[in-house]
């Protein structure tokens, strides 16, 4: 992948290859072990998905403000998320709620044939568009709505993931589950936040979806509404 990119996307010194590398080994060091998910965001530019101001901090393994109170994830956190979404099988269609800067989208987009993805801020959801076409990303199709309820229109999924954080997950996303398919979404009130995984389990009285935790997280809310 770093071959096609500029030399703006190649980045230098705190953006270079070796920072990006460095910020592997630490992911690798953390637990992170899925290749996949390590080879892709050693390659991608993380320093291009935040304002040029603090690129140079793209690499540090931390959440970063993007504008109107919001943050790229920390980049162990994606790690992790990634990982788990495709642990068991590698989904074909994701869907992403909270698409934000725009980098988890990509990251998916390296993964999956199709990725869908649902913003609520407009202006975070422009920003993120430009960046895709930057970068040449063409998998990846976004709307400027409330993702609460999902993205009906395209279901079903082999794969959702949250990355804002609910009291409680609502039905219509697992509704737009396909059967086989995982959801991975931050749950609780801010503080007391689990990383919960999805998958849909046979029991006695027929399949139910169980949720697992994947650990404690800490995550902006998911609200309503546009903004
Ligand atoms: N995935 C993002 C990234 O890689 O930069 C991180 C996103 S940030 C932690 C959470 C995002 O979820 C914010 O951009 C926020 O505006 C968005 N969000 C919150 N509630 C939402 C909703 N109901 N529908 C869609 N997006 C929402």
């Amino acid at each position: 992948m770093t071959q096609r990119f500029t030399p703006e996307a190649r980045g230098l010194g705190m953006t270079s290859q070796r920072a990006r590398d460095r910020l592997i080994e630490r992911l690798k060091a953390q637990g992170i072990a899925d290749r996949r998910v390590l080879d892709v965001m050693r390659s991608l530019p993380r320093h291009l998905f935040v304002e040029e101001a603090l690129a140079s901090r793209a690499y540090e393994d931390t959440a970063l403000p993007i504008g109107q109170a919001q943050t790229i994830s920390q980049p162990y956190v994606v790690a992790r998320m990634t990982s788990a979404l495709i642990e068991h099988a590698l989904p074909k269609k994701a869907l992403e709620v909270g698409t934000g800067s725009g980098y988890q989208a990509a990251v998916l987009a390296a993964l999956v044939e199709n990725v869908y993805t649902v913003e609520r801020i407009d202006e975070l959801l422009r920003n993120a568009r430009r960046r895709f076409r930057k970068l040449g990303i063409d998998n990846i199709r976004s709307k400027h709505a409330d993702g609460k309820l999902g993205w009906a229109e395209h279901a079903p999924y082999d794969a959702i993931i949250l990355t804002a954080a609910d009291d409680a997950l609502r039905e219509e996303l697992f509704d737009q589950l396909a059967p086989d398919g995982v959801l991975v979404a931050p749950v609780g009130k801010p503080g007391v936040q689990k990383l919960l995984r999805y998958r849909l389990v046979e029991k006695e009285a027929g399949a139910m979806w169980v949720g697992e935790s994947l650990g404690d997280v800490s995550f902006v809310p998911l609200l309503g509404g546009l903004v």
